[in-house]
């Protein structure tokens, strides 16, 4: 039998990172910057107002005060945006807004707070430094600074600051294209009625909501029989498309297991991972697409996400968080764990009081539990009893 361990790291092994590709910003929320980015202009890119008021020569208003203020003739009004305003003679001023470019012959702003906000004559009641509510050209980022290194991953600052230095696009690692495909002559489409023994198909929302908040972009093959023909015929269809496959349902020990039969020998190994839910799993190269096979039972299908895909996804896309942020607890009560397998039960943390409640049985069908919990309880493979305080490690799911 296989480690927890050990399998992660084979699944990691076998998805690896996309090709950089180059996106518009609007479809770049998310991602991995794949190289440095280097600005090639300089923010700001010229002198500019910081204040609304008035661009002066400092040495024009020096001493000027509230006991004895210095009136200058507004030569022109500029707003921002204006292209084409005209220099500053000396001993007049010019309105500017904030982001307007300094005129030339101007070396401060005074805010319009500190003036009667004159438009013909401006009466200005306190002197200004040279160079006082002046922004800079490059004072923020000058061409050729590294402004961003790779592996940034791009949210809402780093987007505007790559669109502020004029960029429509950017290089980042795309998200990786899943395919979740769902087994079983069982199922049937949410909405429509059951026969006695048919049940509602629920893991290819579930997988396809965990592929995408995990970061990667999914589509579902749903219905697929169990069938070796059928699913083959499934499988090529979309393979080419997709740069993983998650298959659930068919890799346990019964017949009609329809993944294991198809894919056996295929180039994917089904292996025993020691561990609770999720023991059978499977996992190769089909056409040199990475293929993971889940068990069908909805906890060993998720909690199999949550161990083994989840954190190899995001590695293989440079995203951070590859593991979830562990908590260390006190156990609200007794439980049993199975030897010889790393047990995950389904728990509800309190962070304040720092303990953590198990709930739910052990077994894998107890869905109702898994939406209620909003960690793991990660059992370690000796342990068979823990006690009511025993301290255990959680994983944050939610
Ligand atoms: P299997 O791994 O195919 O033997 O399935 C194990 C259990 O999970 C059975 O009770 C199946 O009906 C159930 N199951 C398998 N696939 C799904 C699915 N896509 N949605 C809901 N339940 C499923
Ligand atoms: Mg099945």
């Amino acid at each position: 039998m296989r480690t927890v361990t050990e399998h992660q790291s084979f699944i990691t092994t076998l998805i690896t990172r996309p090709e950089p590709v180059v996106l518009p910003l609007e479809q770049a929320a998310g991602r991995v910057l794949a190289e440095d980015l280097v600005a090639e202009r300089p923010l700001p890119a010229f002198d500019n107002s910081a204040m609304d008021g008035y661009a002066v020569r400092a040495s024009d208003i020096a001493g000027a005060s509230a006991a004895s203020p210095v009136t200058l003739p507004v030569g022109a009004d500029i707003p921002a945006g204006r292209v084409d305003g005209p220099a500053l003679q000396p001993g007049t001023a010019h309105r500017i807004m904030t982001g307007a470019a300094m005129p030339e012959g101007a070396d401060a702003v005074v805010q319009v707070e500190a003036t009667d906000g004159g438009t013909h004559n401006v009466t200005i009641h306190e002197a200004r430094d040279a160079g006082k509510h002046v922004r800079t050209a490059g004072e923020d980022v000058r061409a050729g600074d590294t402004v961003l290194p790779a592996g940034a991953v791009l949210g809402p600052s780093q987007l505007g600051l790559i669109a502020a230095l004029g960029e429509p696009a950017v290089t980042v690692i795309p998200p990786l294209r899943v395919l979740v495909l769902s087994t079983g002559s069982e199922l049937v489409e949410a909405g429509k009625p059951l026969l006695h023994g048919q049940i509602h198909e629920s893991n290819g929302i579930m997988l396809a909501t965990a592929v995408r908040a995990a970061g990667a972009v999914a589509e579902q093959l749903r219905f697929v029989a169990d069938n070796v023909d059928e699913f083959h015929e499934a499988l090529n269809s979309r393979i080419d498309h997709v740069d993983l496959v998650i298959t659930s349902g068919g890799v346990s020990a019964g017949a009609y297991e329809v993944v294991k039969d198809a894919l056996a020998g295929q180039g994917v190994e089904f292996v025993k991972v020691a561990m609770q839910p999720g023991m059978p799993q499977g996992a190769g190269l089909v056409h040199g697409v990475p293929v993971v096979t889940l068990p069908g039972n909805p906890v060993s299908a998720l909690v199999s996400f949550e161990v083994f895909l989840r954190p190899a996804l995001r590695a293989a896309m440079g995203l951070p968080d590859t593991q979830r942020t562990l908590v260390r607890a006190t156990l609200t009560e007794a439980l049993d764990s199975p030897a010889r397998r790393r047990q995950f039960r389904r728990g509800v943390l309190d962070r304040e009081a720092g303990t953590v409640r198990p709930i739910g049985p052990p077994a894998s069908h107890f869905l109702r539990w898994m939406a209620a919990a909003d960690c793991l309880l990660d059992i370690a493979e000796d342990v068979t009893h823990l006690d009511a305080g025993a301290r255990v490690d959680t994983w944050l799911v939610s």
